[in-house]
């Protein structure tokens, strides 16, 4: 089994990786008093129909503002090693995400997504463990930048996982994971892998 497999079942089994919730997305979207949603995503052709298929099923009622980068969420974090091998792109796509908070004033809630296999992690040599801590740097910096803007936008991680052989339940599907919860687990992990 391939490390980044055994990582992507690990936290799927402890509940880190979990199906997001379409109900809660609407309670969220009705508590901030917006119904707009926006999403960050790898815009991988072998894959954006299967995720966008998957996020419109989720999100009938809402309108999805998409910005469609080459890794997603990732290319926003600044010592992201994909942002080291030329062009630095993590201030245009947080402009970006900036300037679609600016001029679409109803979206209360910004999902940055990342996946497996990625062409530009995997050309960085990122594991699905730098991505992931990517996404929960992304979200910190993005918080900051954002301040107190109304209506409040809620923050939220995706990770697309696709496997090949698909004989793994949940081999094609996007989950939704906790920051706080996956910097727990990420760093047991850790701990687990140095004791054996
Ligand atoms: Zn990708």
């Amino acid at each position: 089994m391939s490390a980044e497999l055994q990582f992507f079942l690990a936290a799927k089994s402890a509940g880190i990786f979990r199906h997001l919730d379409a109900d809660r997305v609407a309670q969220i979207n009705q508590e901030v008093g917006g119904n707009d949603i926006a999403l960050v995503m790898c815009g991988d052709c072998r894959h954006s129909r299967d995720k966008l298929s998957h996020l419109f099923k989720t999100f009938p009622g809402q309108q999805v503002h998409v910005m469609a980068f080459n890794g997603g969420g990732i290319i926003a974090d600044a010592l992201a090693p994909c942002n080291k091998r030329g062009f630095n792109f993590a201030q245009f796509a947080q402009e970006q995400i900036l300037q679609s908070l600016n001029v679409k004033g109803h979206i209360a809630q910004l999902f940055l997504e990342a996946h497996f296999p990625c062409a530009v992690a995997g050309q960085s040599d990122m594991t699905i463990m730098d991505q992931v801590r990517s996404l929960i740097s992304v979200k910190c910096h993005l918080k900051e930048l954002i301040g107190d803007r109304k209506p409040v936008v809620k923050i939220g991680l995706l990770y697309h996982w696709f496997n090949d052989n698909a004989s793994i339940e949940g081999a094609r599907r996007m989950y939704y994971f906790c920051d706080r919860e996956m910097e727990e687990f990420l760093s047991q992990y850790r701990d687990l892998l140095v004791a054996v």
